[in-house]
């Protein structure tokens, strides 16, 4: 690991302005799950890390607002998982916030730094696409509101500007009962990335919606509004042609050590299905 300066700043704008002061020579930590990692391997040799864990503007919570919920950039994955509002609403959410890692992983990984981190794999990055979830980001050139699409970009890259901070992750509230799931496919039992992650919601009005992660450069976000995913009567082998005629961004790394291609192409159909009937049910408990 190369020595680095560490600082702690507890104003936004005092972090803000050491972000902007070094440029990329800097870097913000939270959980420092993923970050840590990268210092000690020395795929990233910052000459400043800029703890943001005692920010006093950064919630470390999960508020209720007029328009959905709003996560605060501190907020752990611990917290979310448990959140009763957040499984009421966003399920998917709560469910992959459960899958990640170990308890201690989860109980120092932020919803932001998974975000930030932009893995492929990011096992809340598909259940946030689905939620067409908002994030709030604060830099040298103000405010900006980013839906999370706009944000990834590929493995470890995203559109913030260097300087940026994100402040908190917005949920709109769902505008139709619906029911959703976060599946994903591992190696193992126990803490392992996901050789696919996937969320998938089903409404009311019979649209489905499924993000899908650790199938190509980023996560993608794709809907059928024809009702034959979200339609119980339709058979199985209808719903495994439309799931295919929807995952066309799907191209897995040839060079992964976790999986290799063919598997994970075939393990999204299945757990697209998978999802799909989860969602059904959920959606006629709801
Ligand atoms: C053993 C182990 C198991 C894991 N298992 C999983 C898993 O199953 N699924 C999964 O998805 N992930 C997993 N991870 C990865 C990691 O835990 C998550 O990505 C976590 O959410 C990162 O959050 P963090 O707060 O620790 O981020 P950090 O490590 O602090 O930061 C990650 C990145 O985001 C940046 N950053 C952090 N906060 C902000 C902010 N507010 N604004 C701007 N940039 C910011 C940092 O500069 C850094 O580039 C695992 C990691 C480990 C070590």
């Amino acid at each position: 690991m190369r020595p680095f300066s560490y600082e702690r700043p507890t104003s936004l704008a005092d972090a803000i302005a050491r972000l902007a002061q070094l440029g990329a020579d800097a870097r913000p930590l939270a959980g420092g799950t993923d970050l840590i990692i990268r210092l000690r391997d020395r795929t990233l040799e910052p000459g400043l890390v800029v703890d943001v864990k005692r920010i006093l503007e950064l919630d470390d919570g999960i508020r209720e607002t007029e328009t959905g919920r709003t996560i605060g950039a501190r907020t752990t994955m611990t917290t979310i998982a448990a959140d009763p509002g957040i499984r009421r609403e966003h399920l998917a959410l709560a469910e992959a916030a459960a899958v990640v890692g170990s308890v201690q992983i989860r109980n120092r990984a932020t919803l932001a730094g998974n975000i930030c981190n932009a893995s492929p794999a990011a096992d809340t990055l598909p259940a946030l696409l689905v939620d067409d979830a908002v994030v709030l980001v604060v830099g040298p050139a103000g405010e900006r509101r980013i839906p999370i699409d706009g944000v990834l970009v590929r493995s470890g890259v995203t559109t913030l500007a260097v300087g940026e901070l994100v402040t908190a992750i917005e949920l709109p509230r769902p505008l139709r009962p619906r029911g959703t799931v976060h599946v994903r496919r591992t190696r193992r039992r126990g803490h392992d990335l996901a050789s696919v992650t996937l969320a998938c919601a089903v409404d009311d009005a019979g649209v489905t919606r499924i993000a899908y992660g650790s199938l190509g450069p980023r996560p993608w976000l794709v809907r059928d509004d024809t009702g034959a995913l979200a339609d119980p009567a339709v058979p199985d082998d209808a719903k495994r042609a439309r799931l295919l005629e929807l995952f066309t961004a799907a191209s897995p790394s040839a060079t992964s050590l976790r999986a290799g291609p063919d598997y994970r192409v075939a393990m999204l159909d299945v757990l697209g299905l998978r999802a799909v009937h989860l969602a059904i049910a959920r959606l006629a408990d709801a």
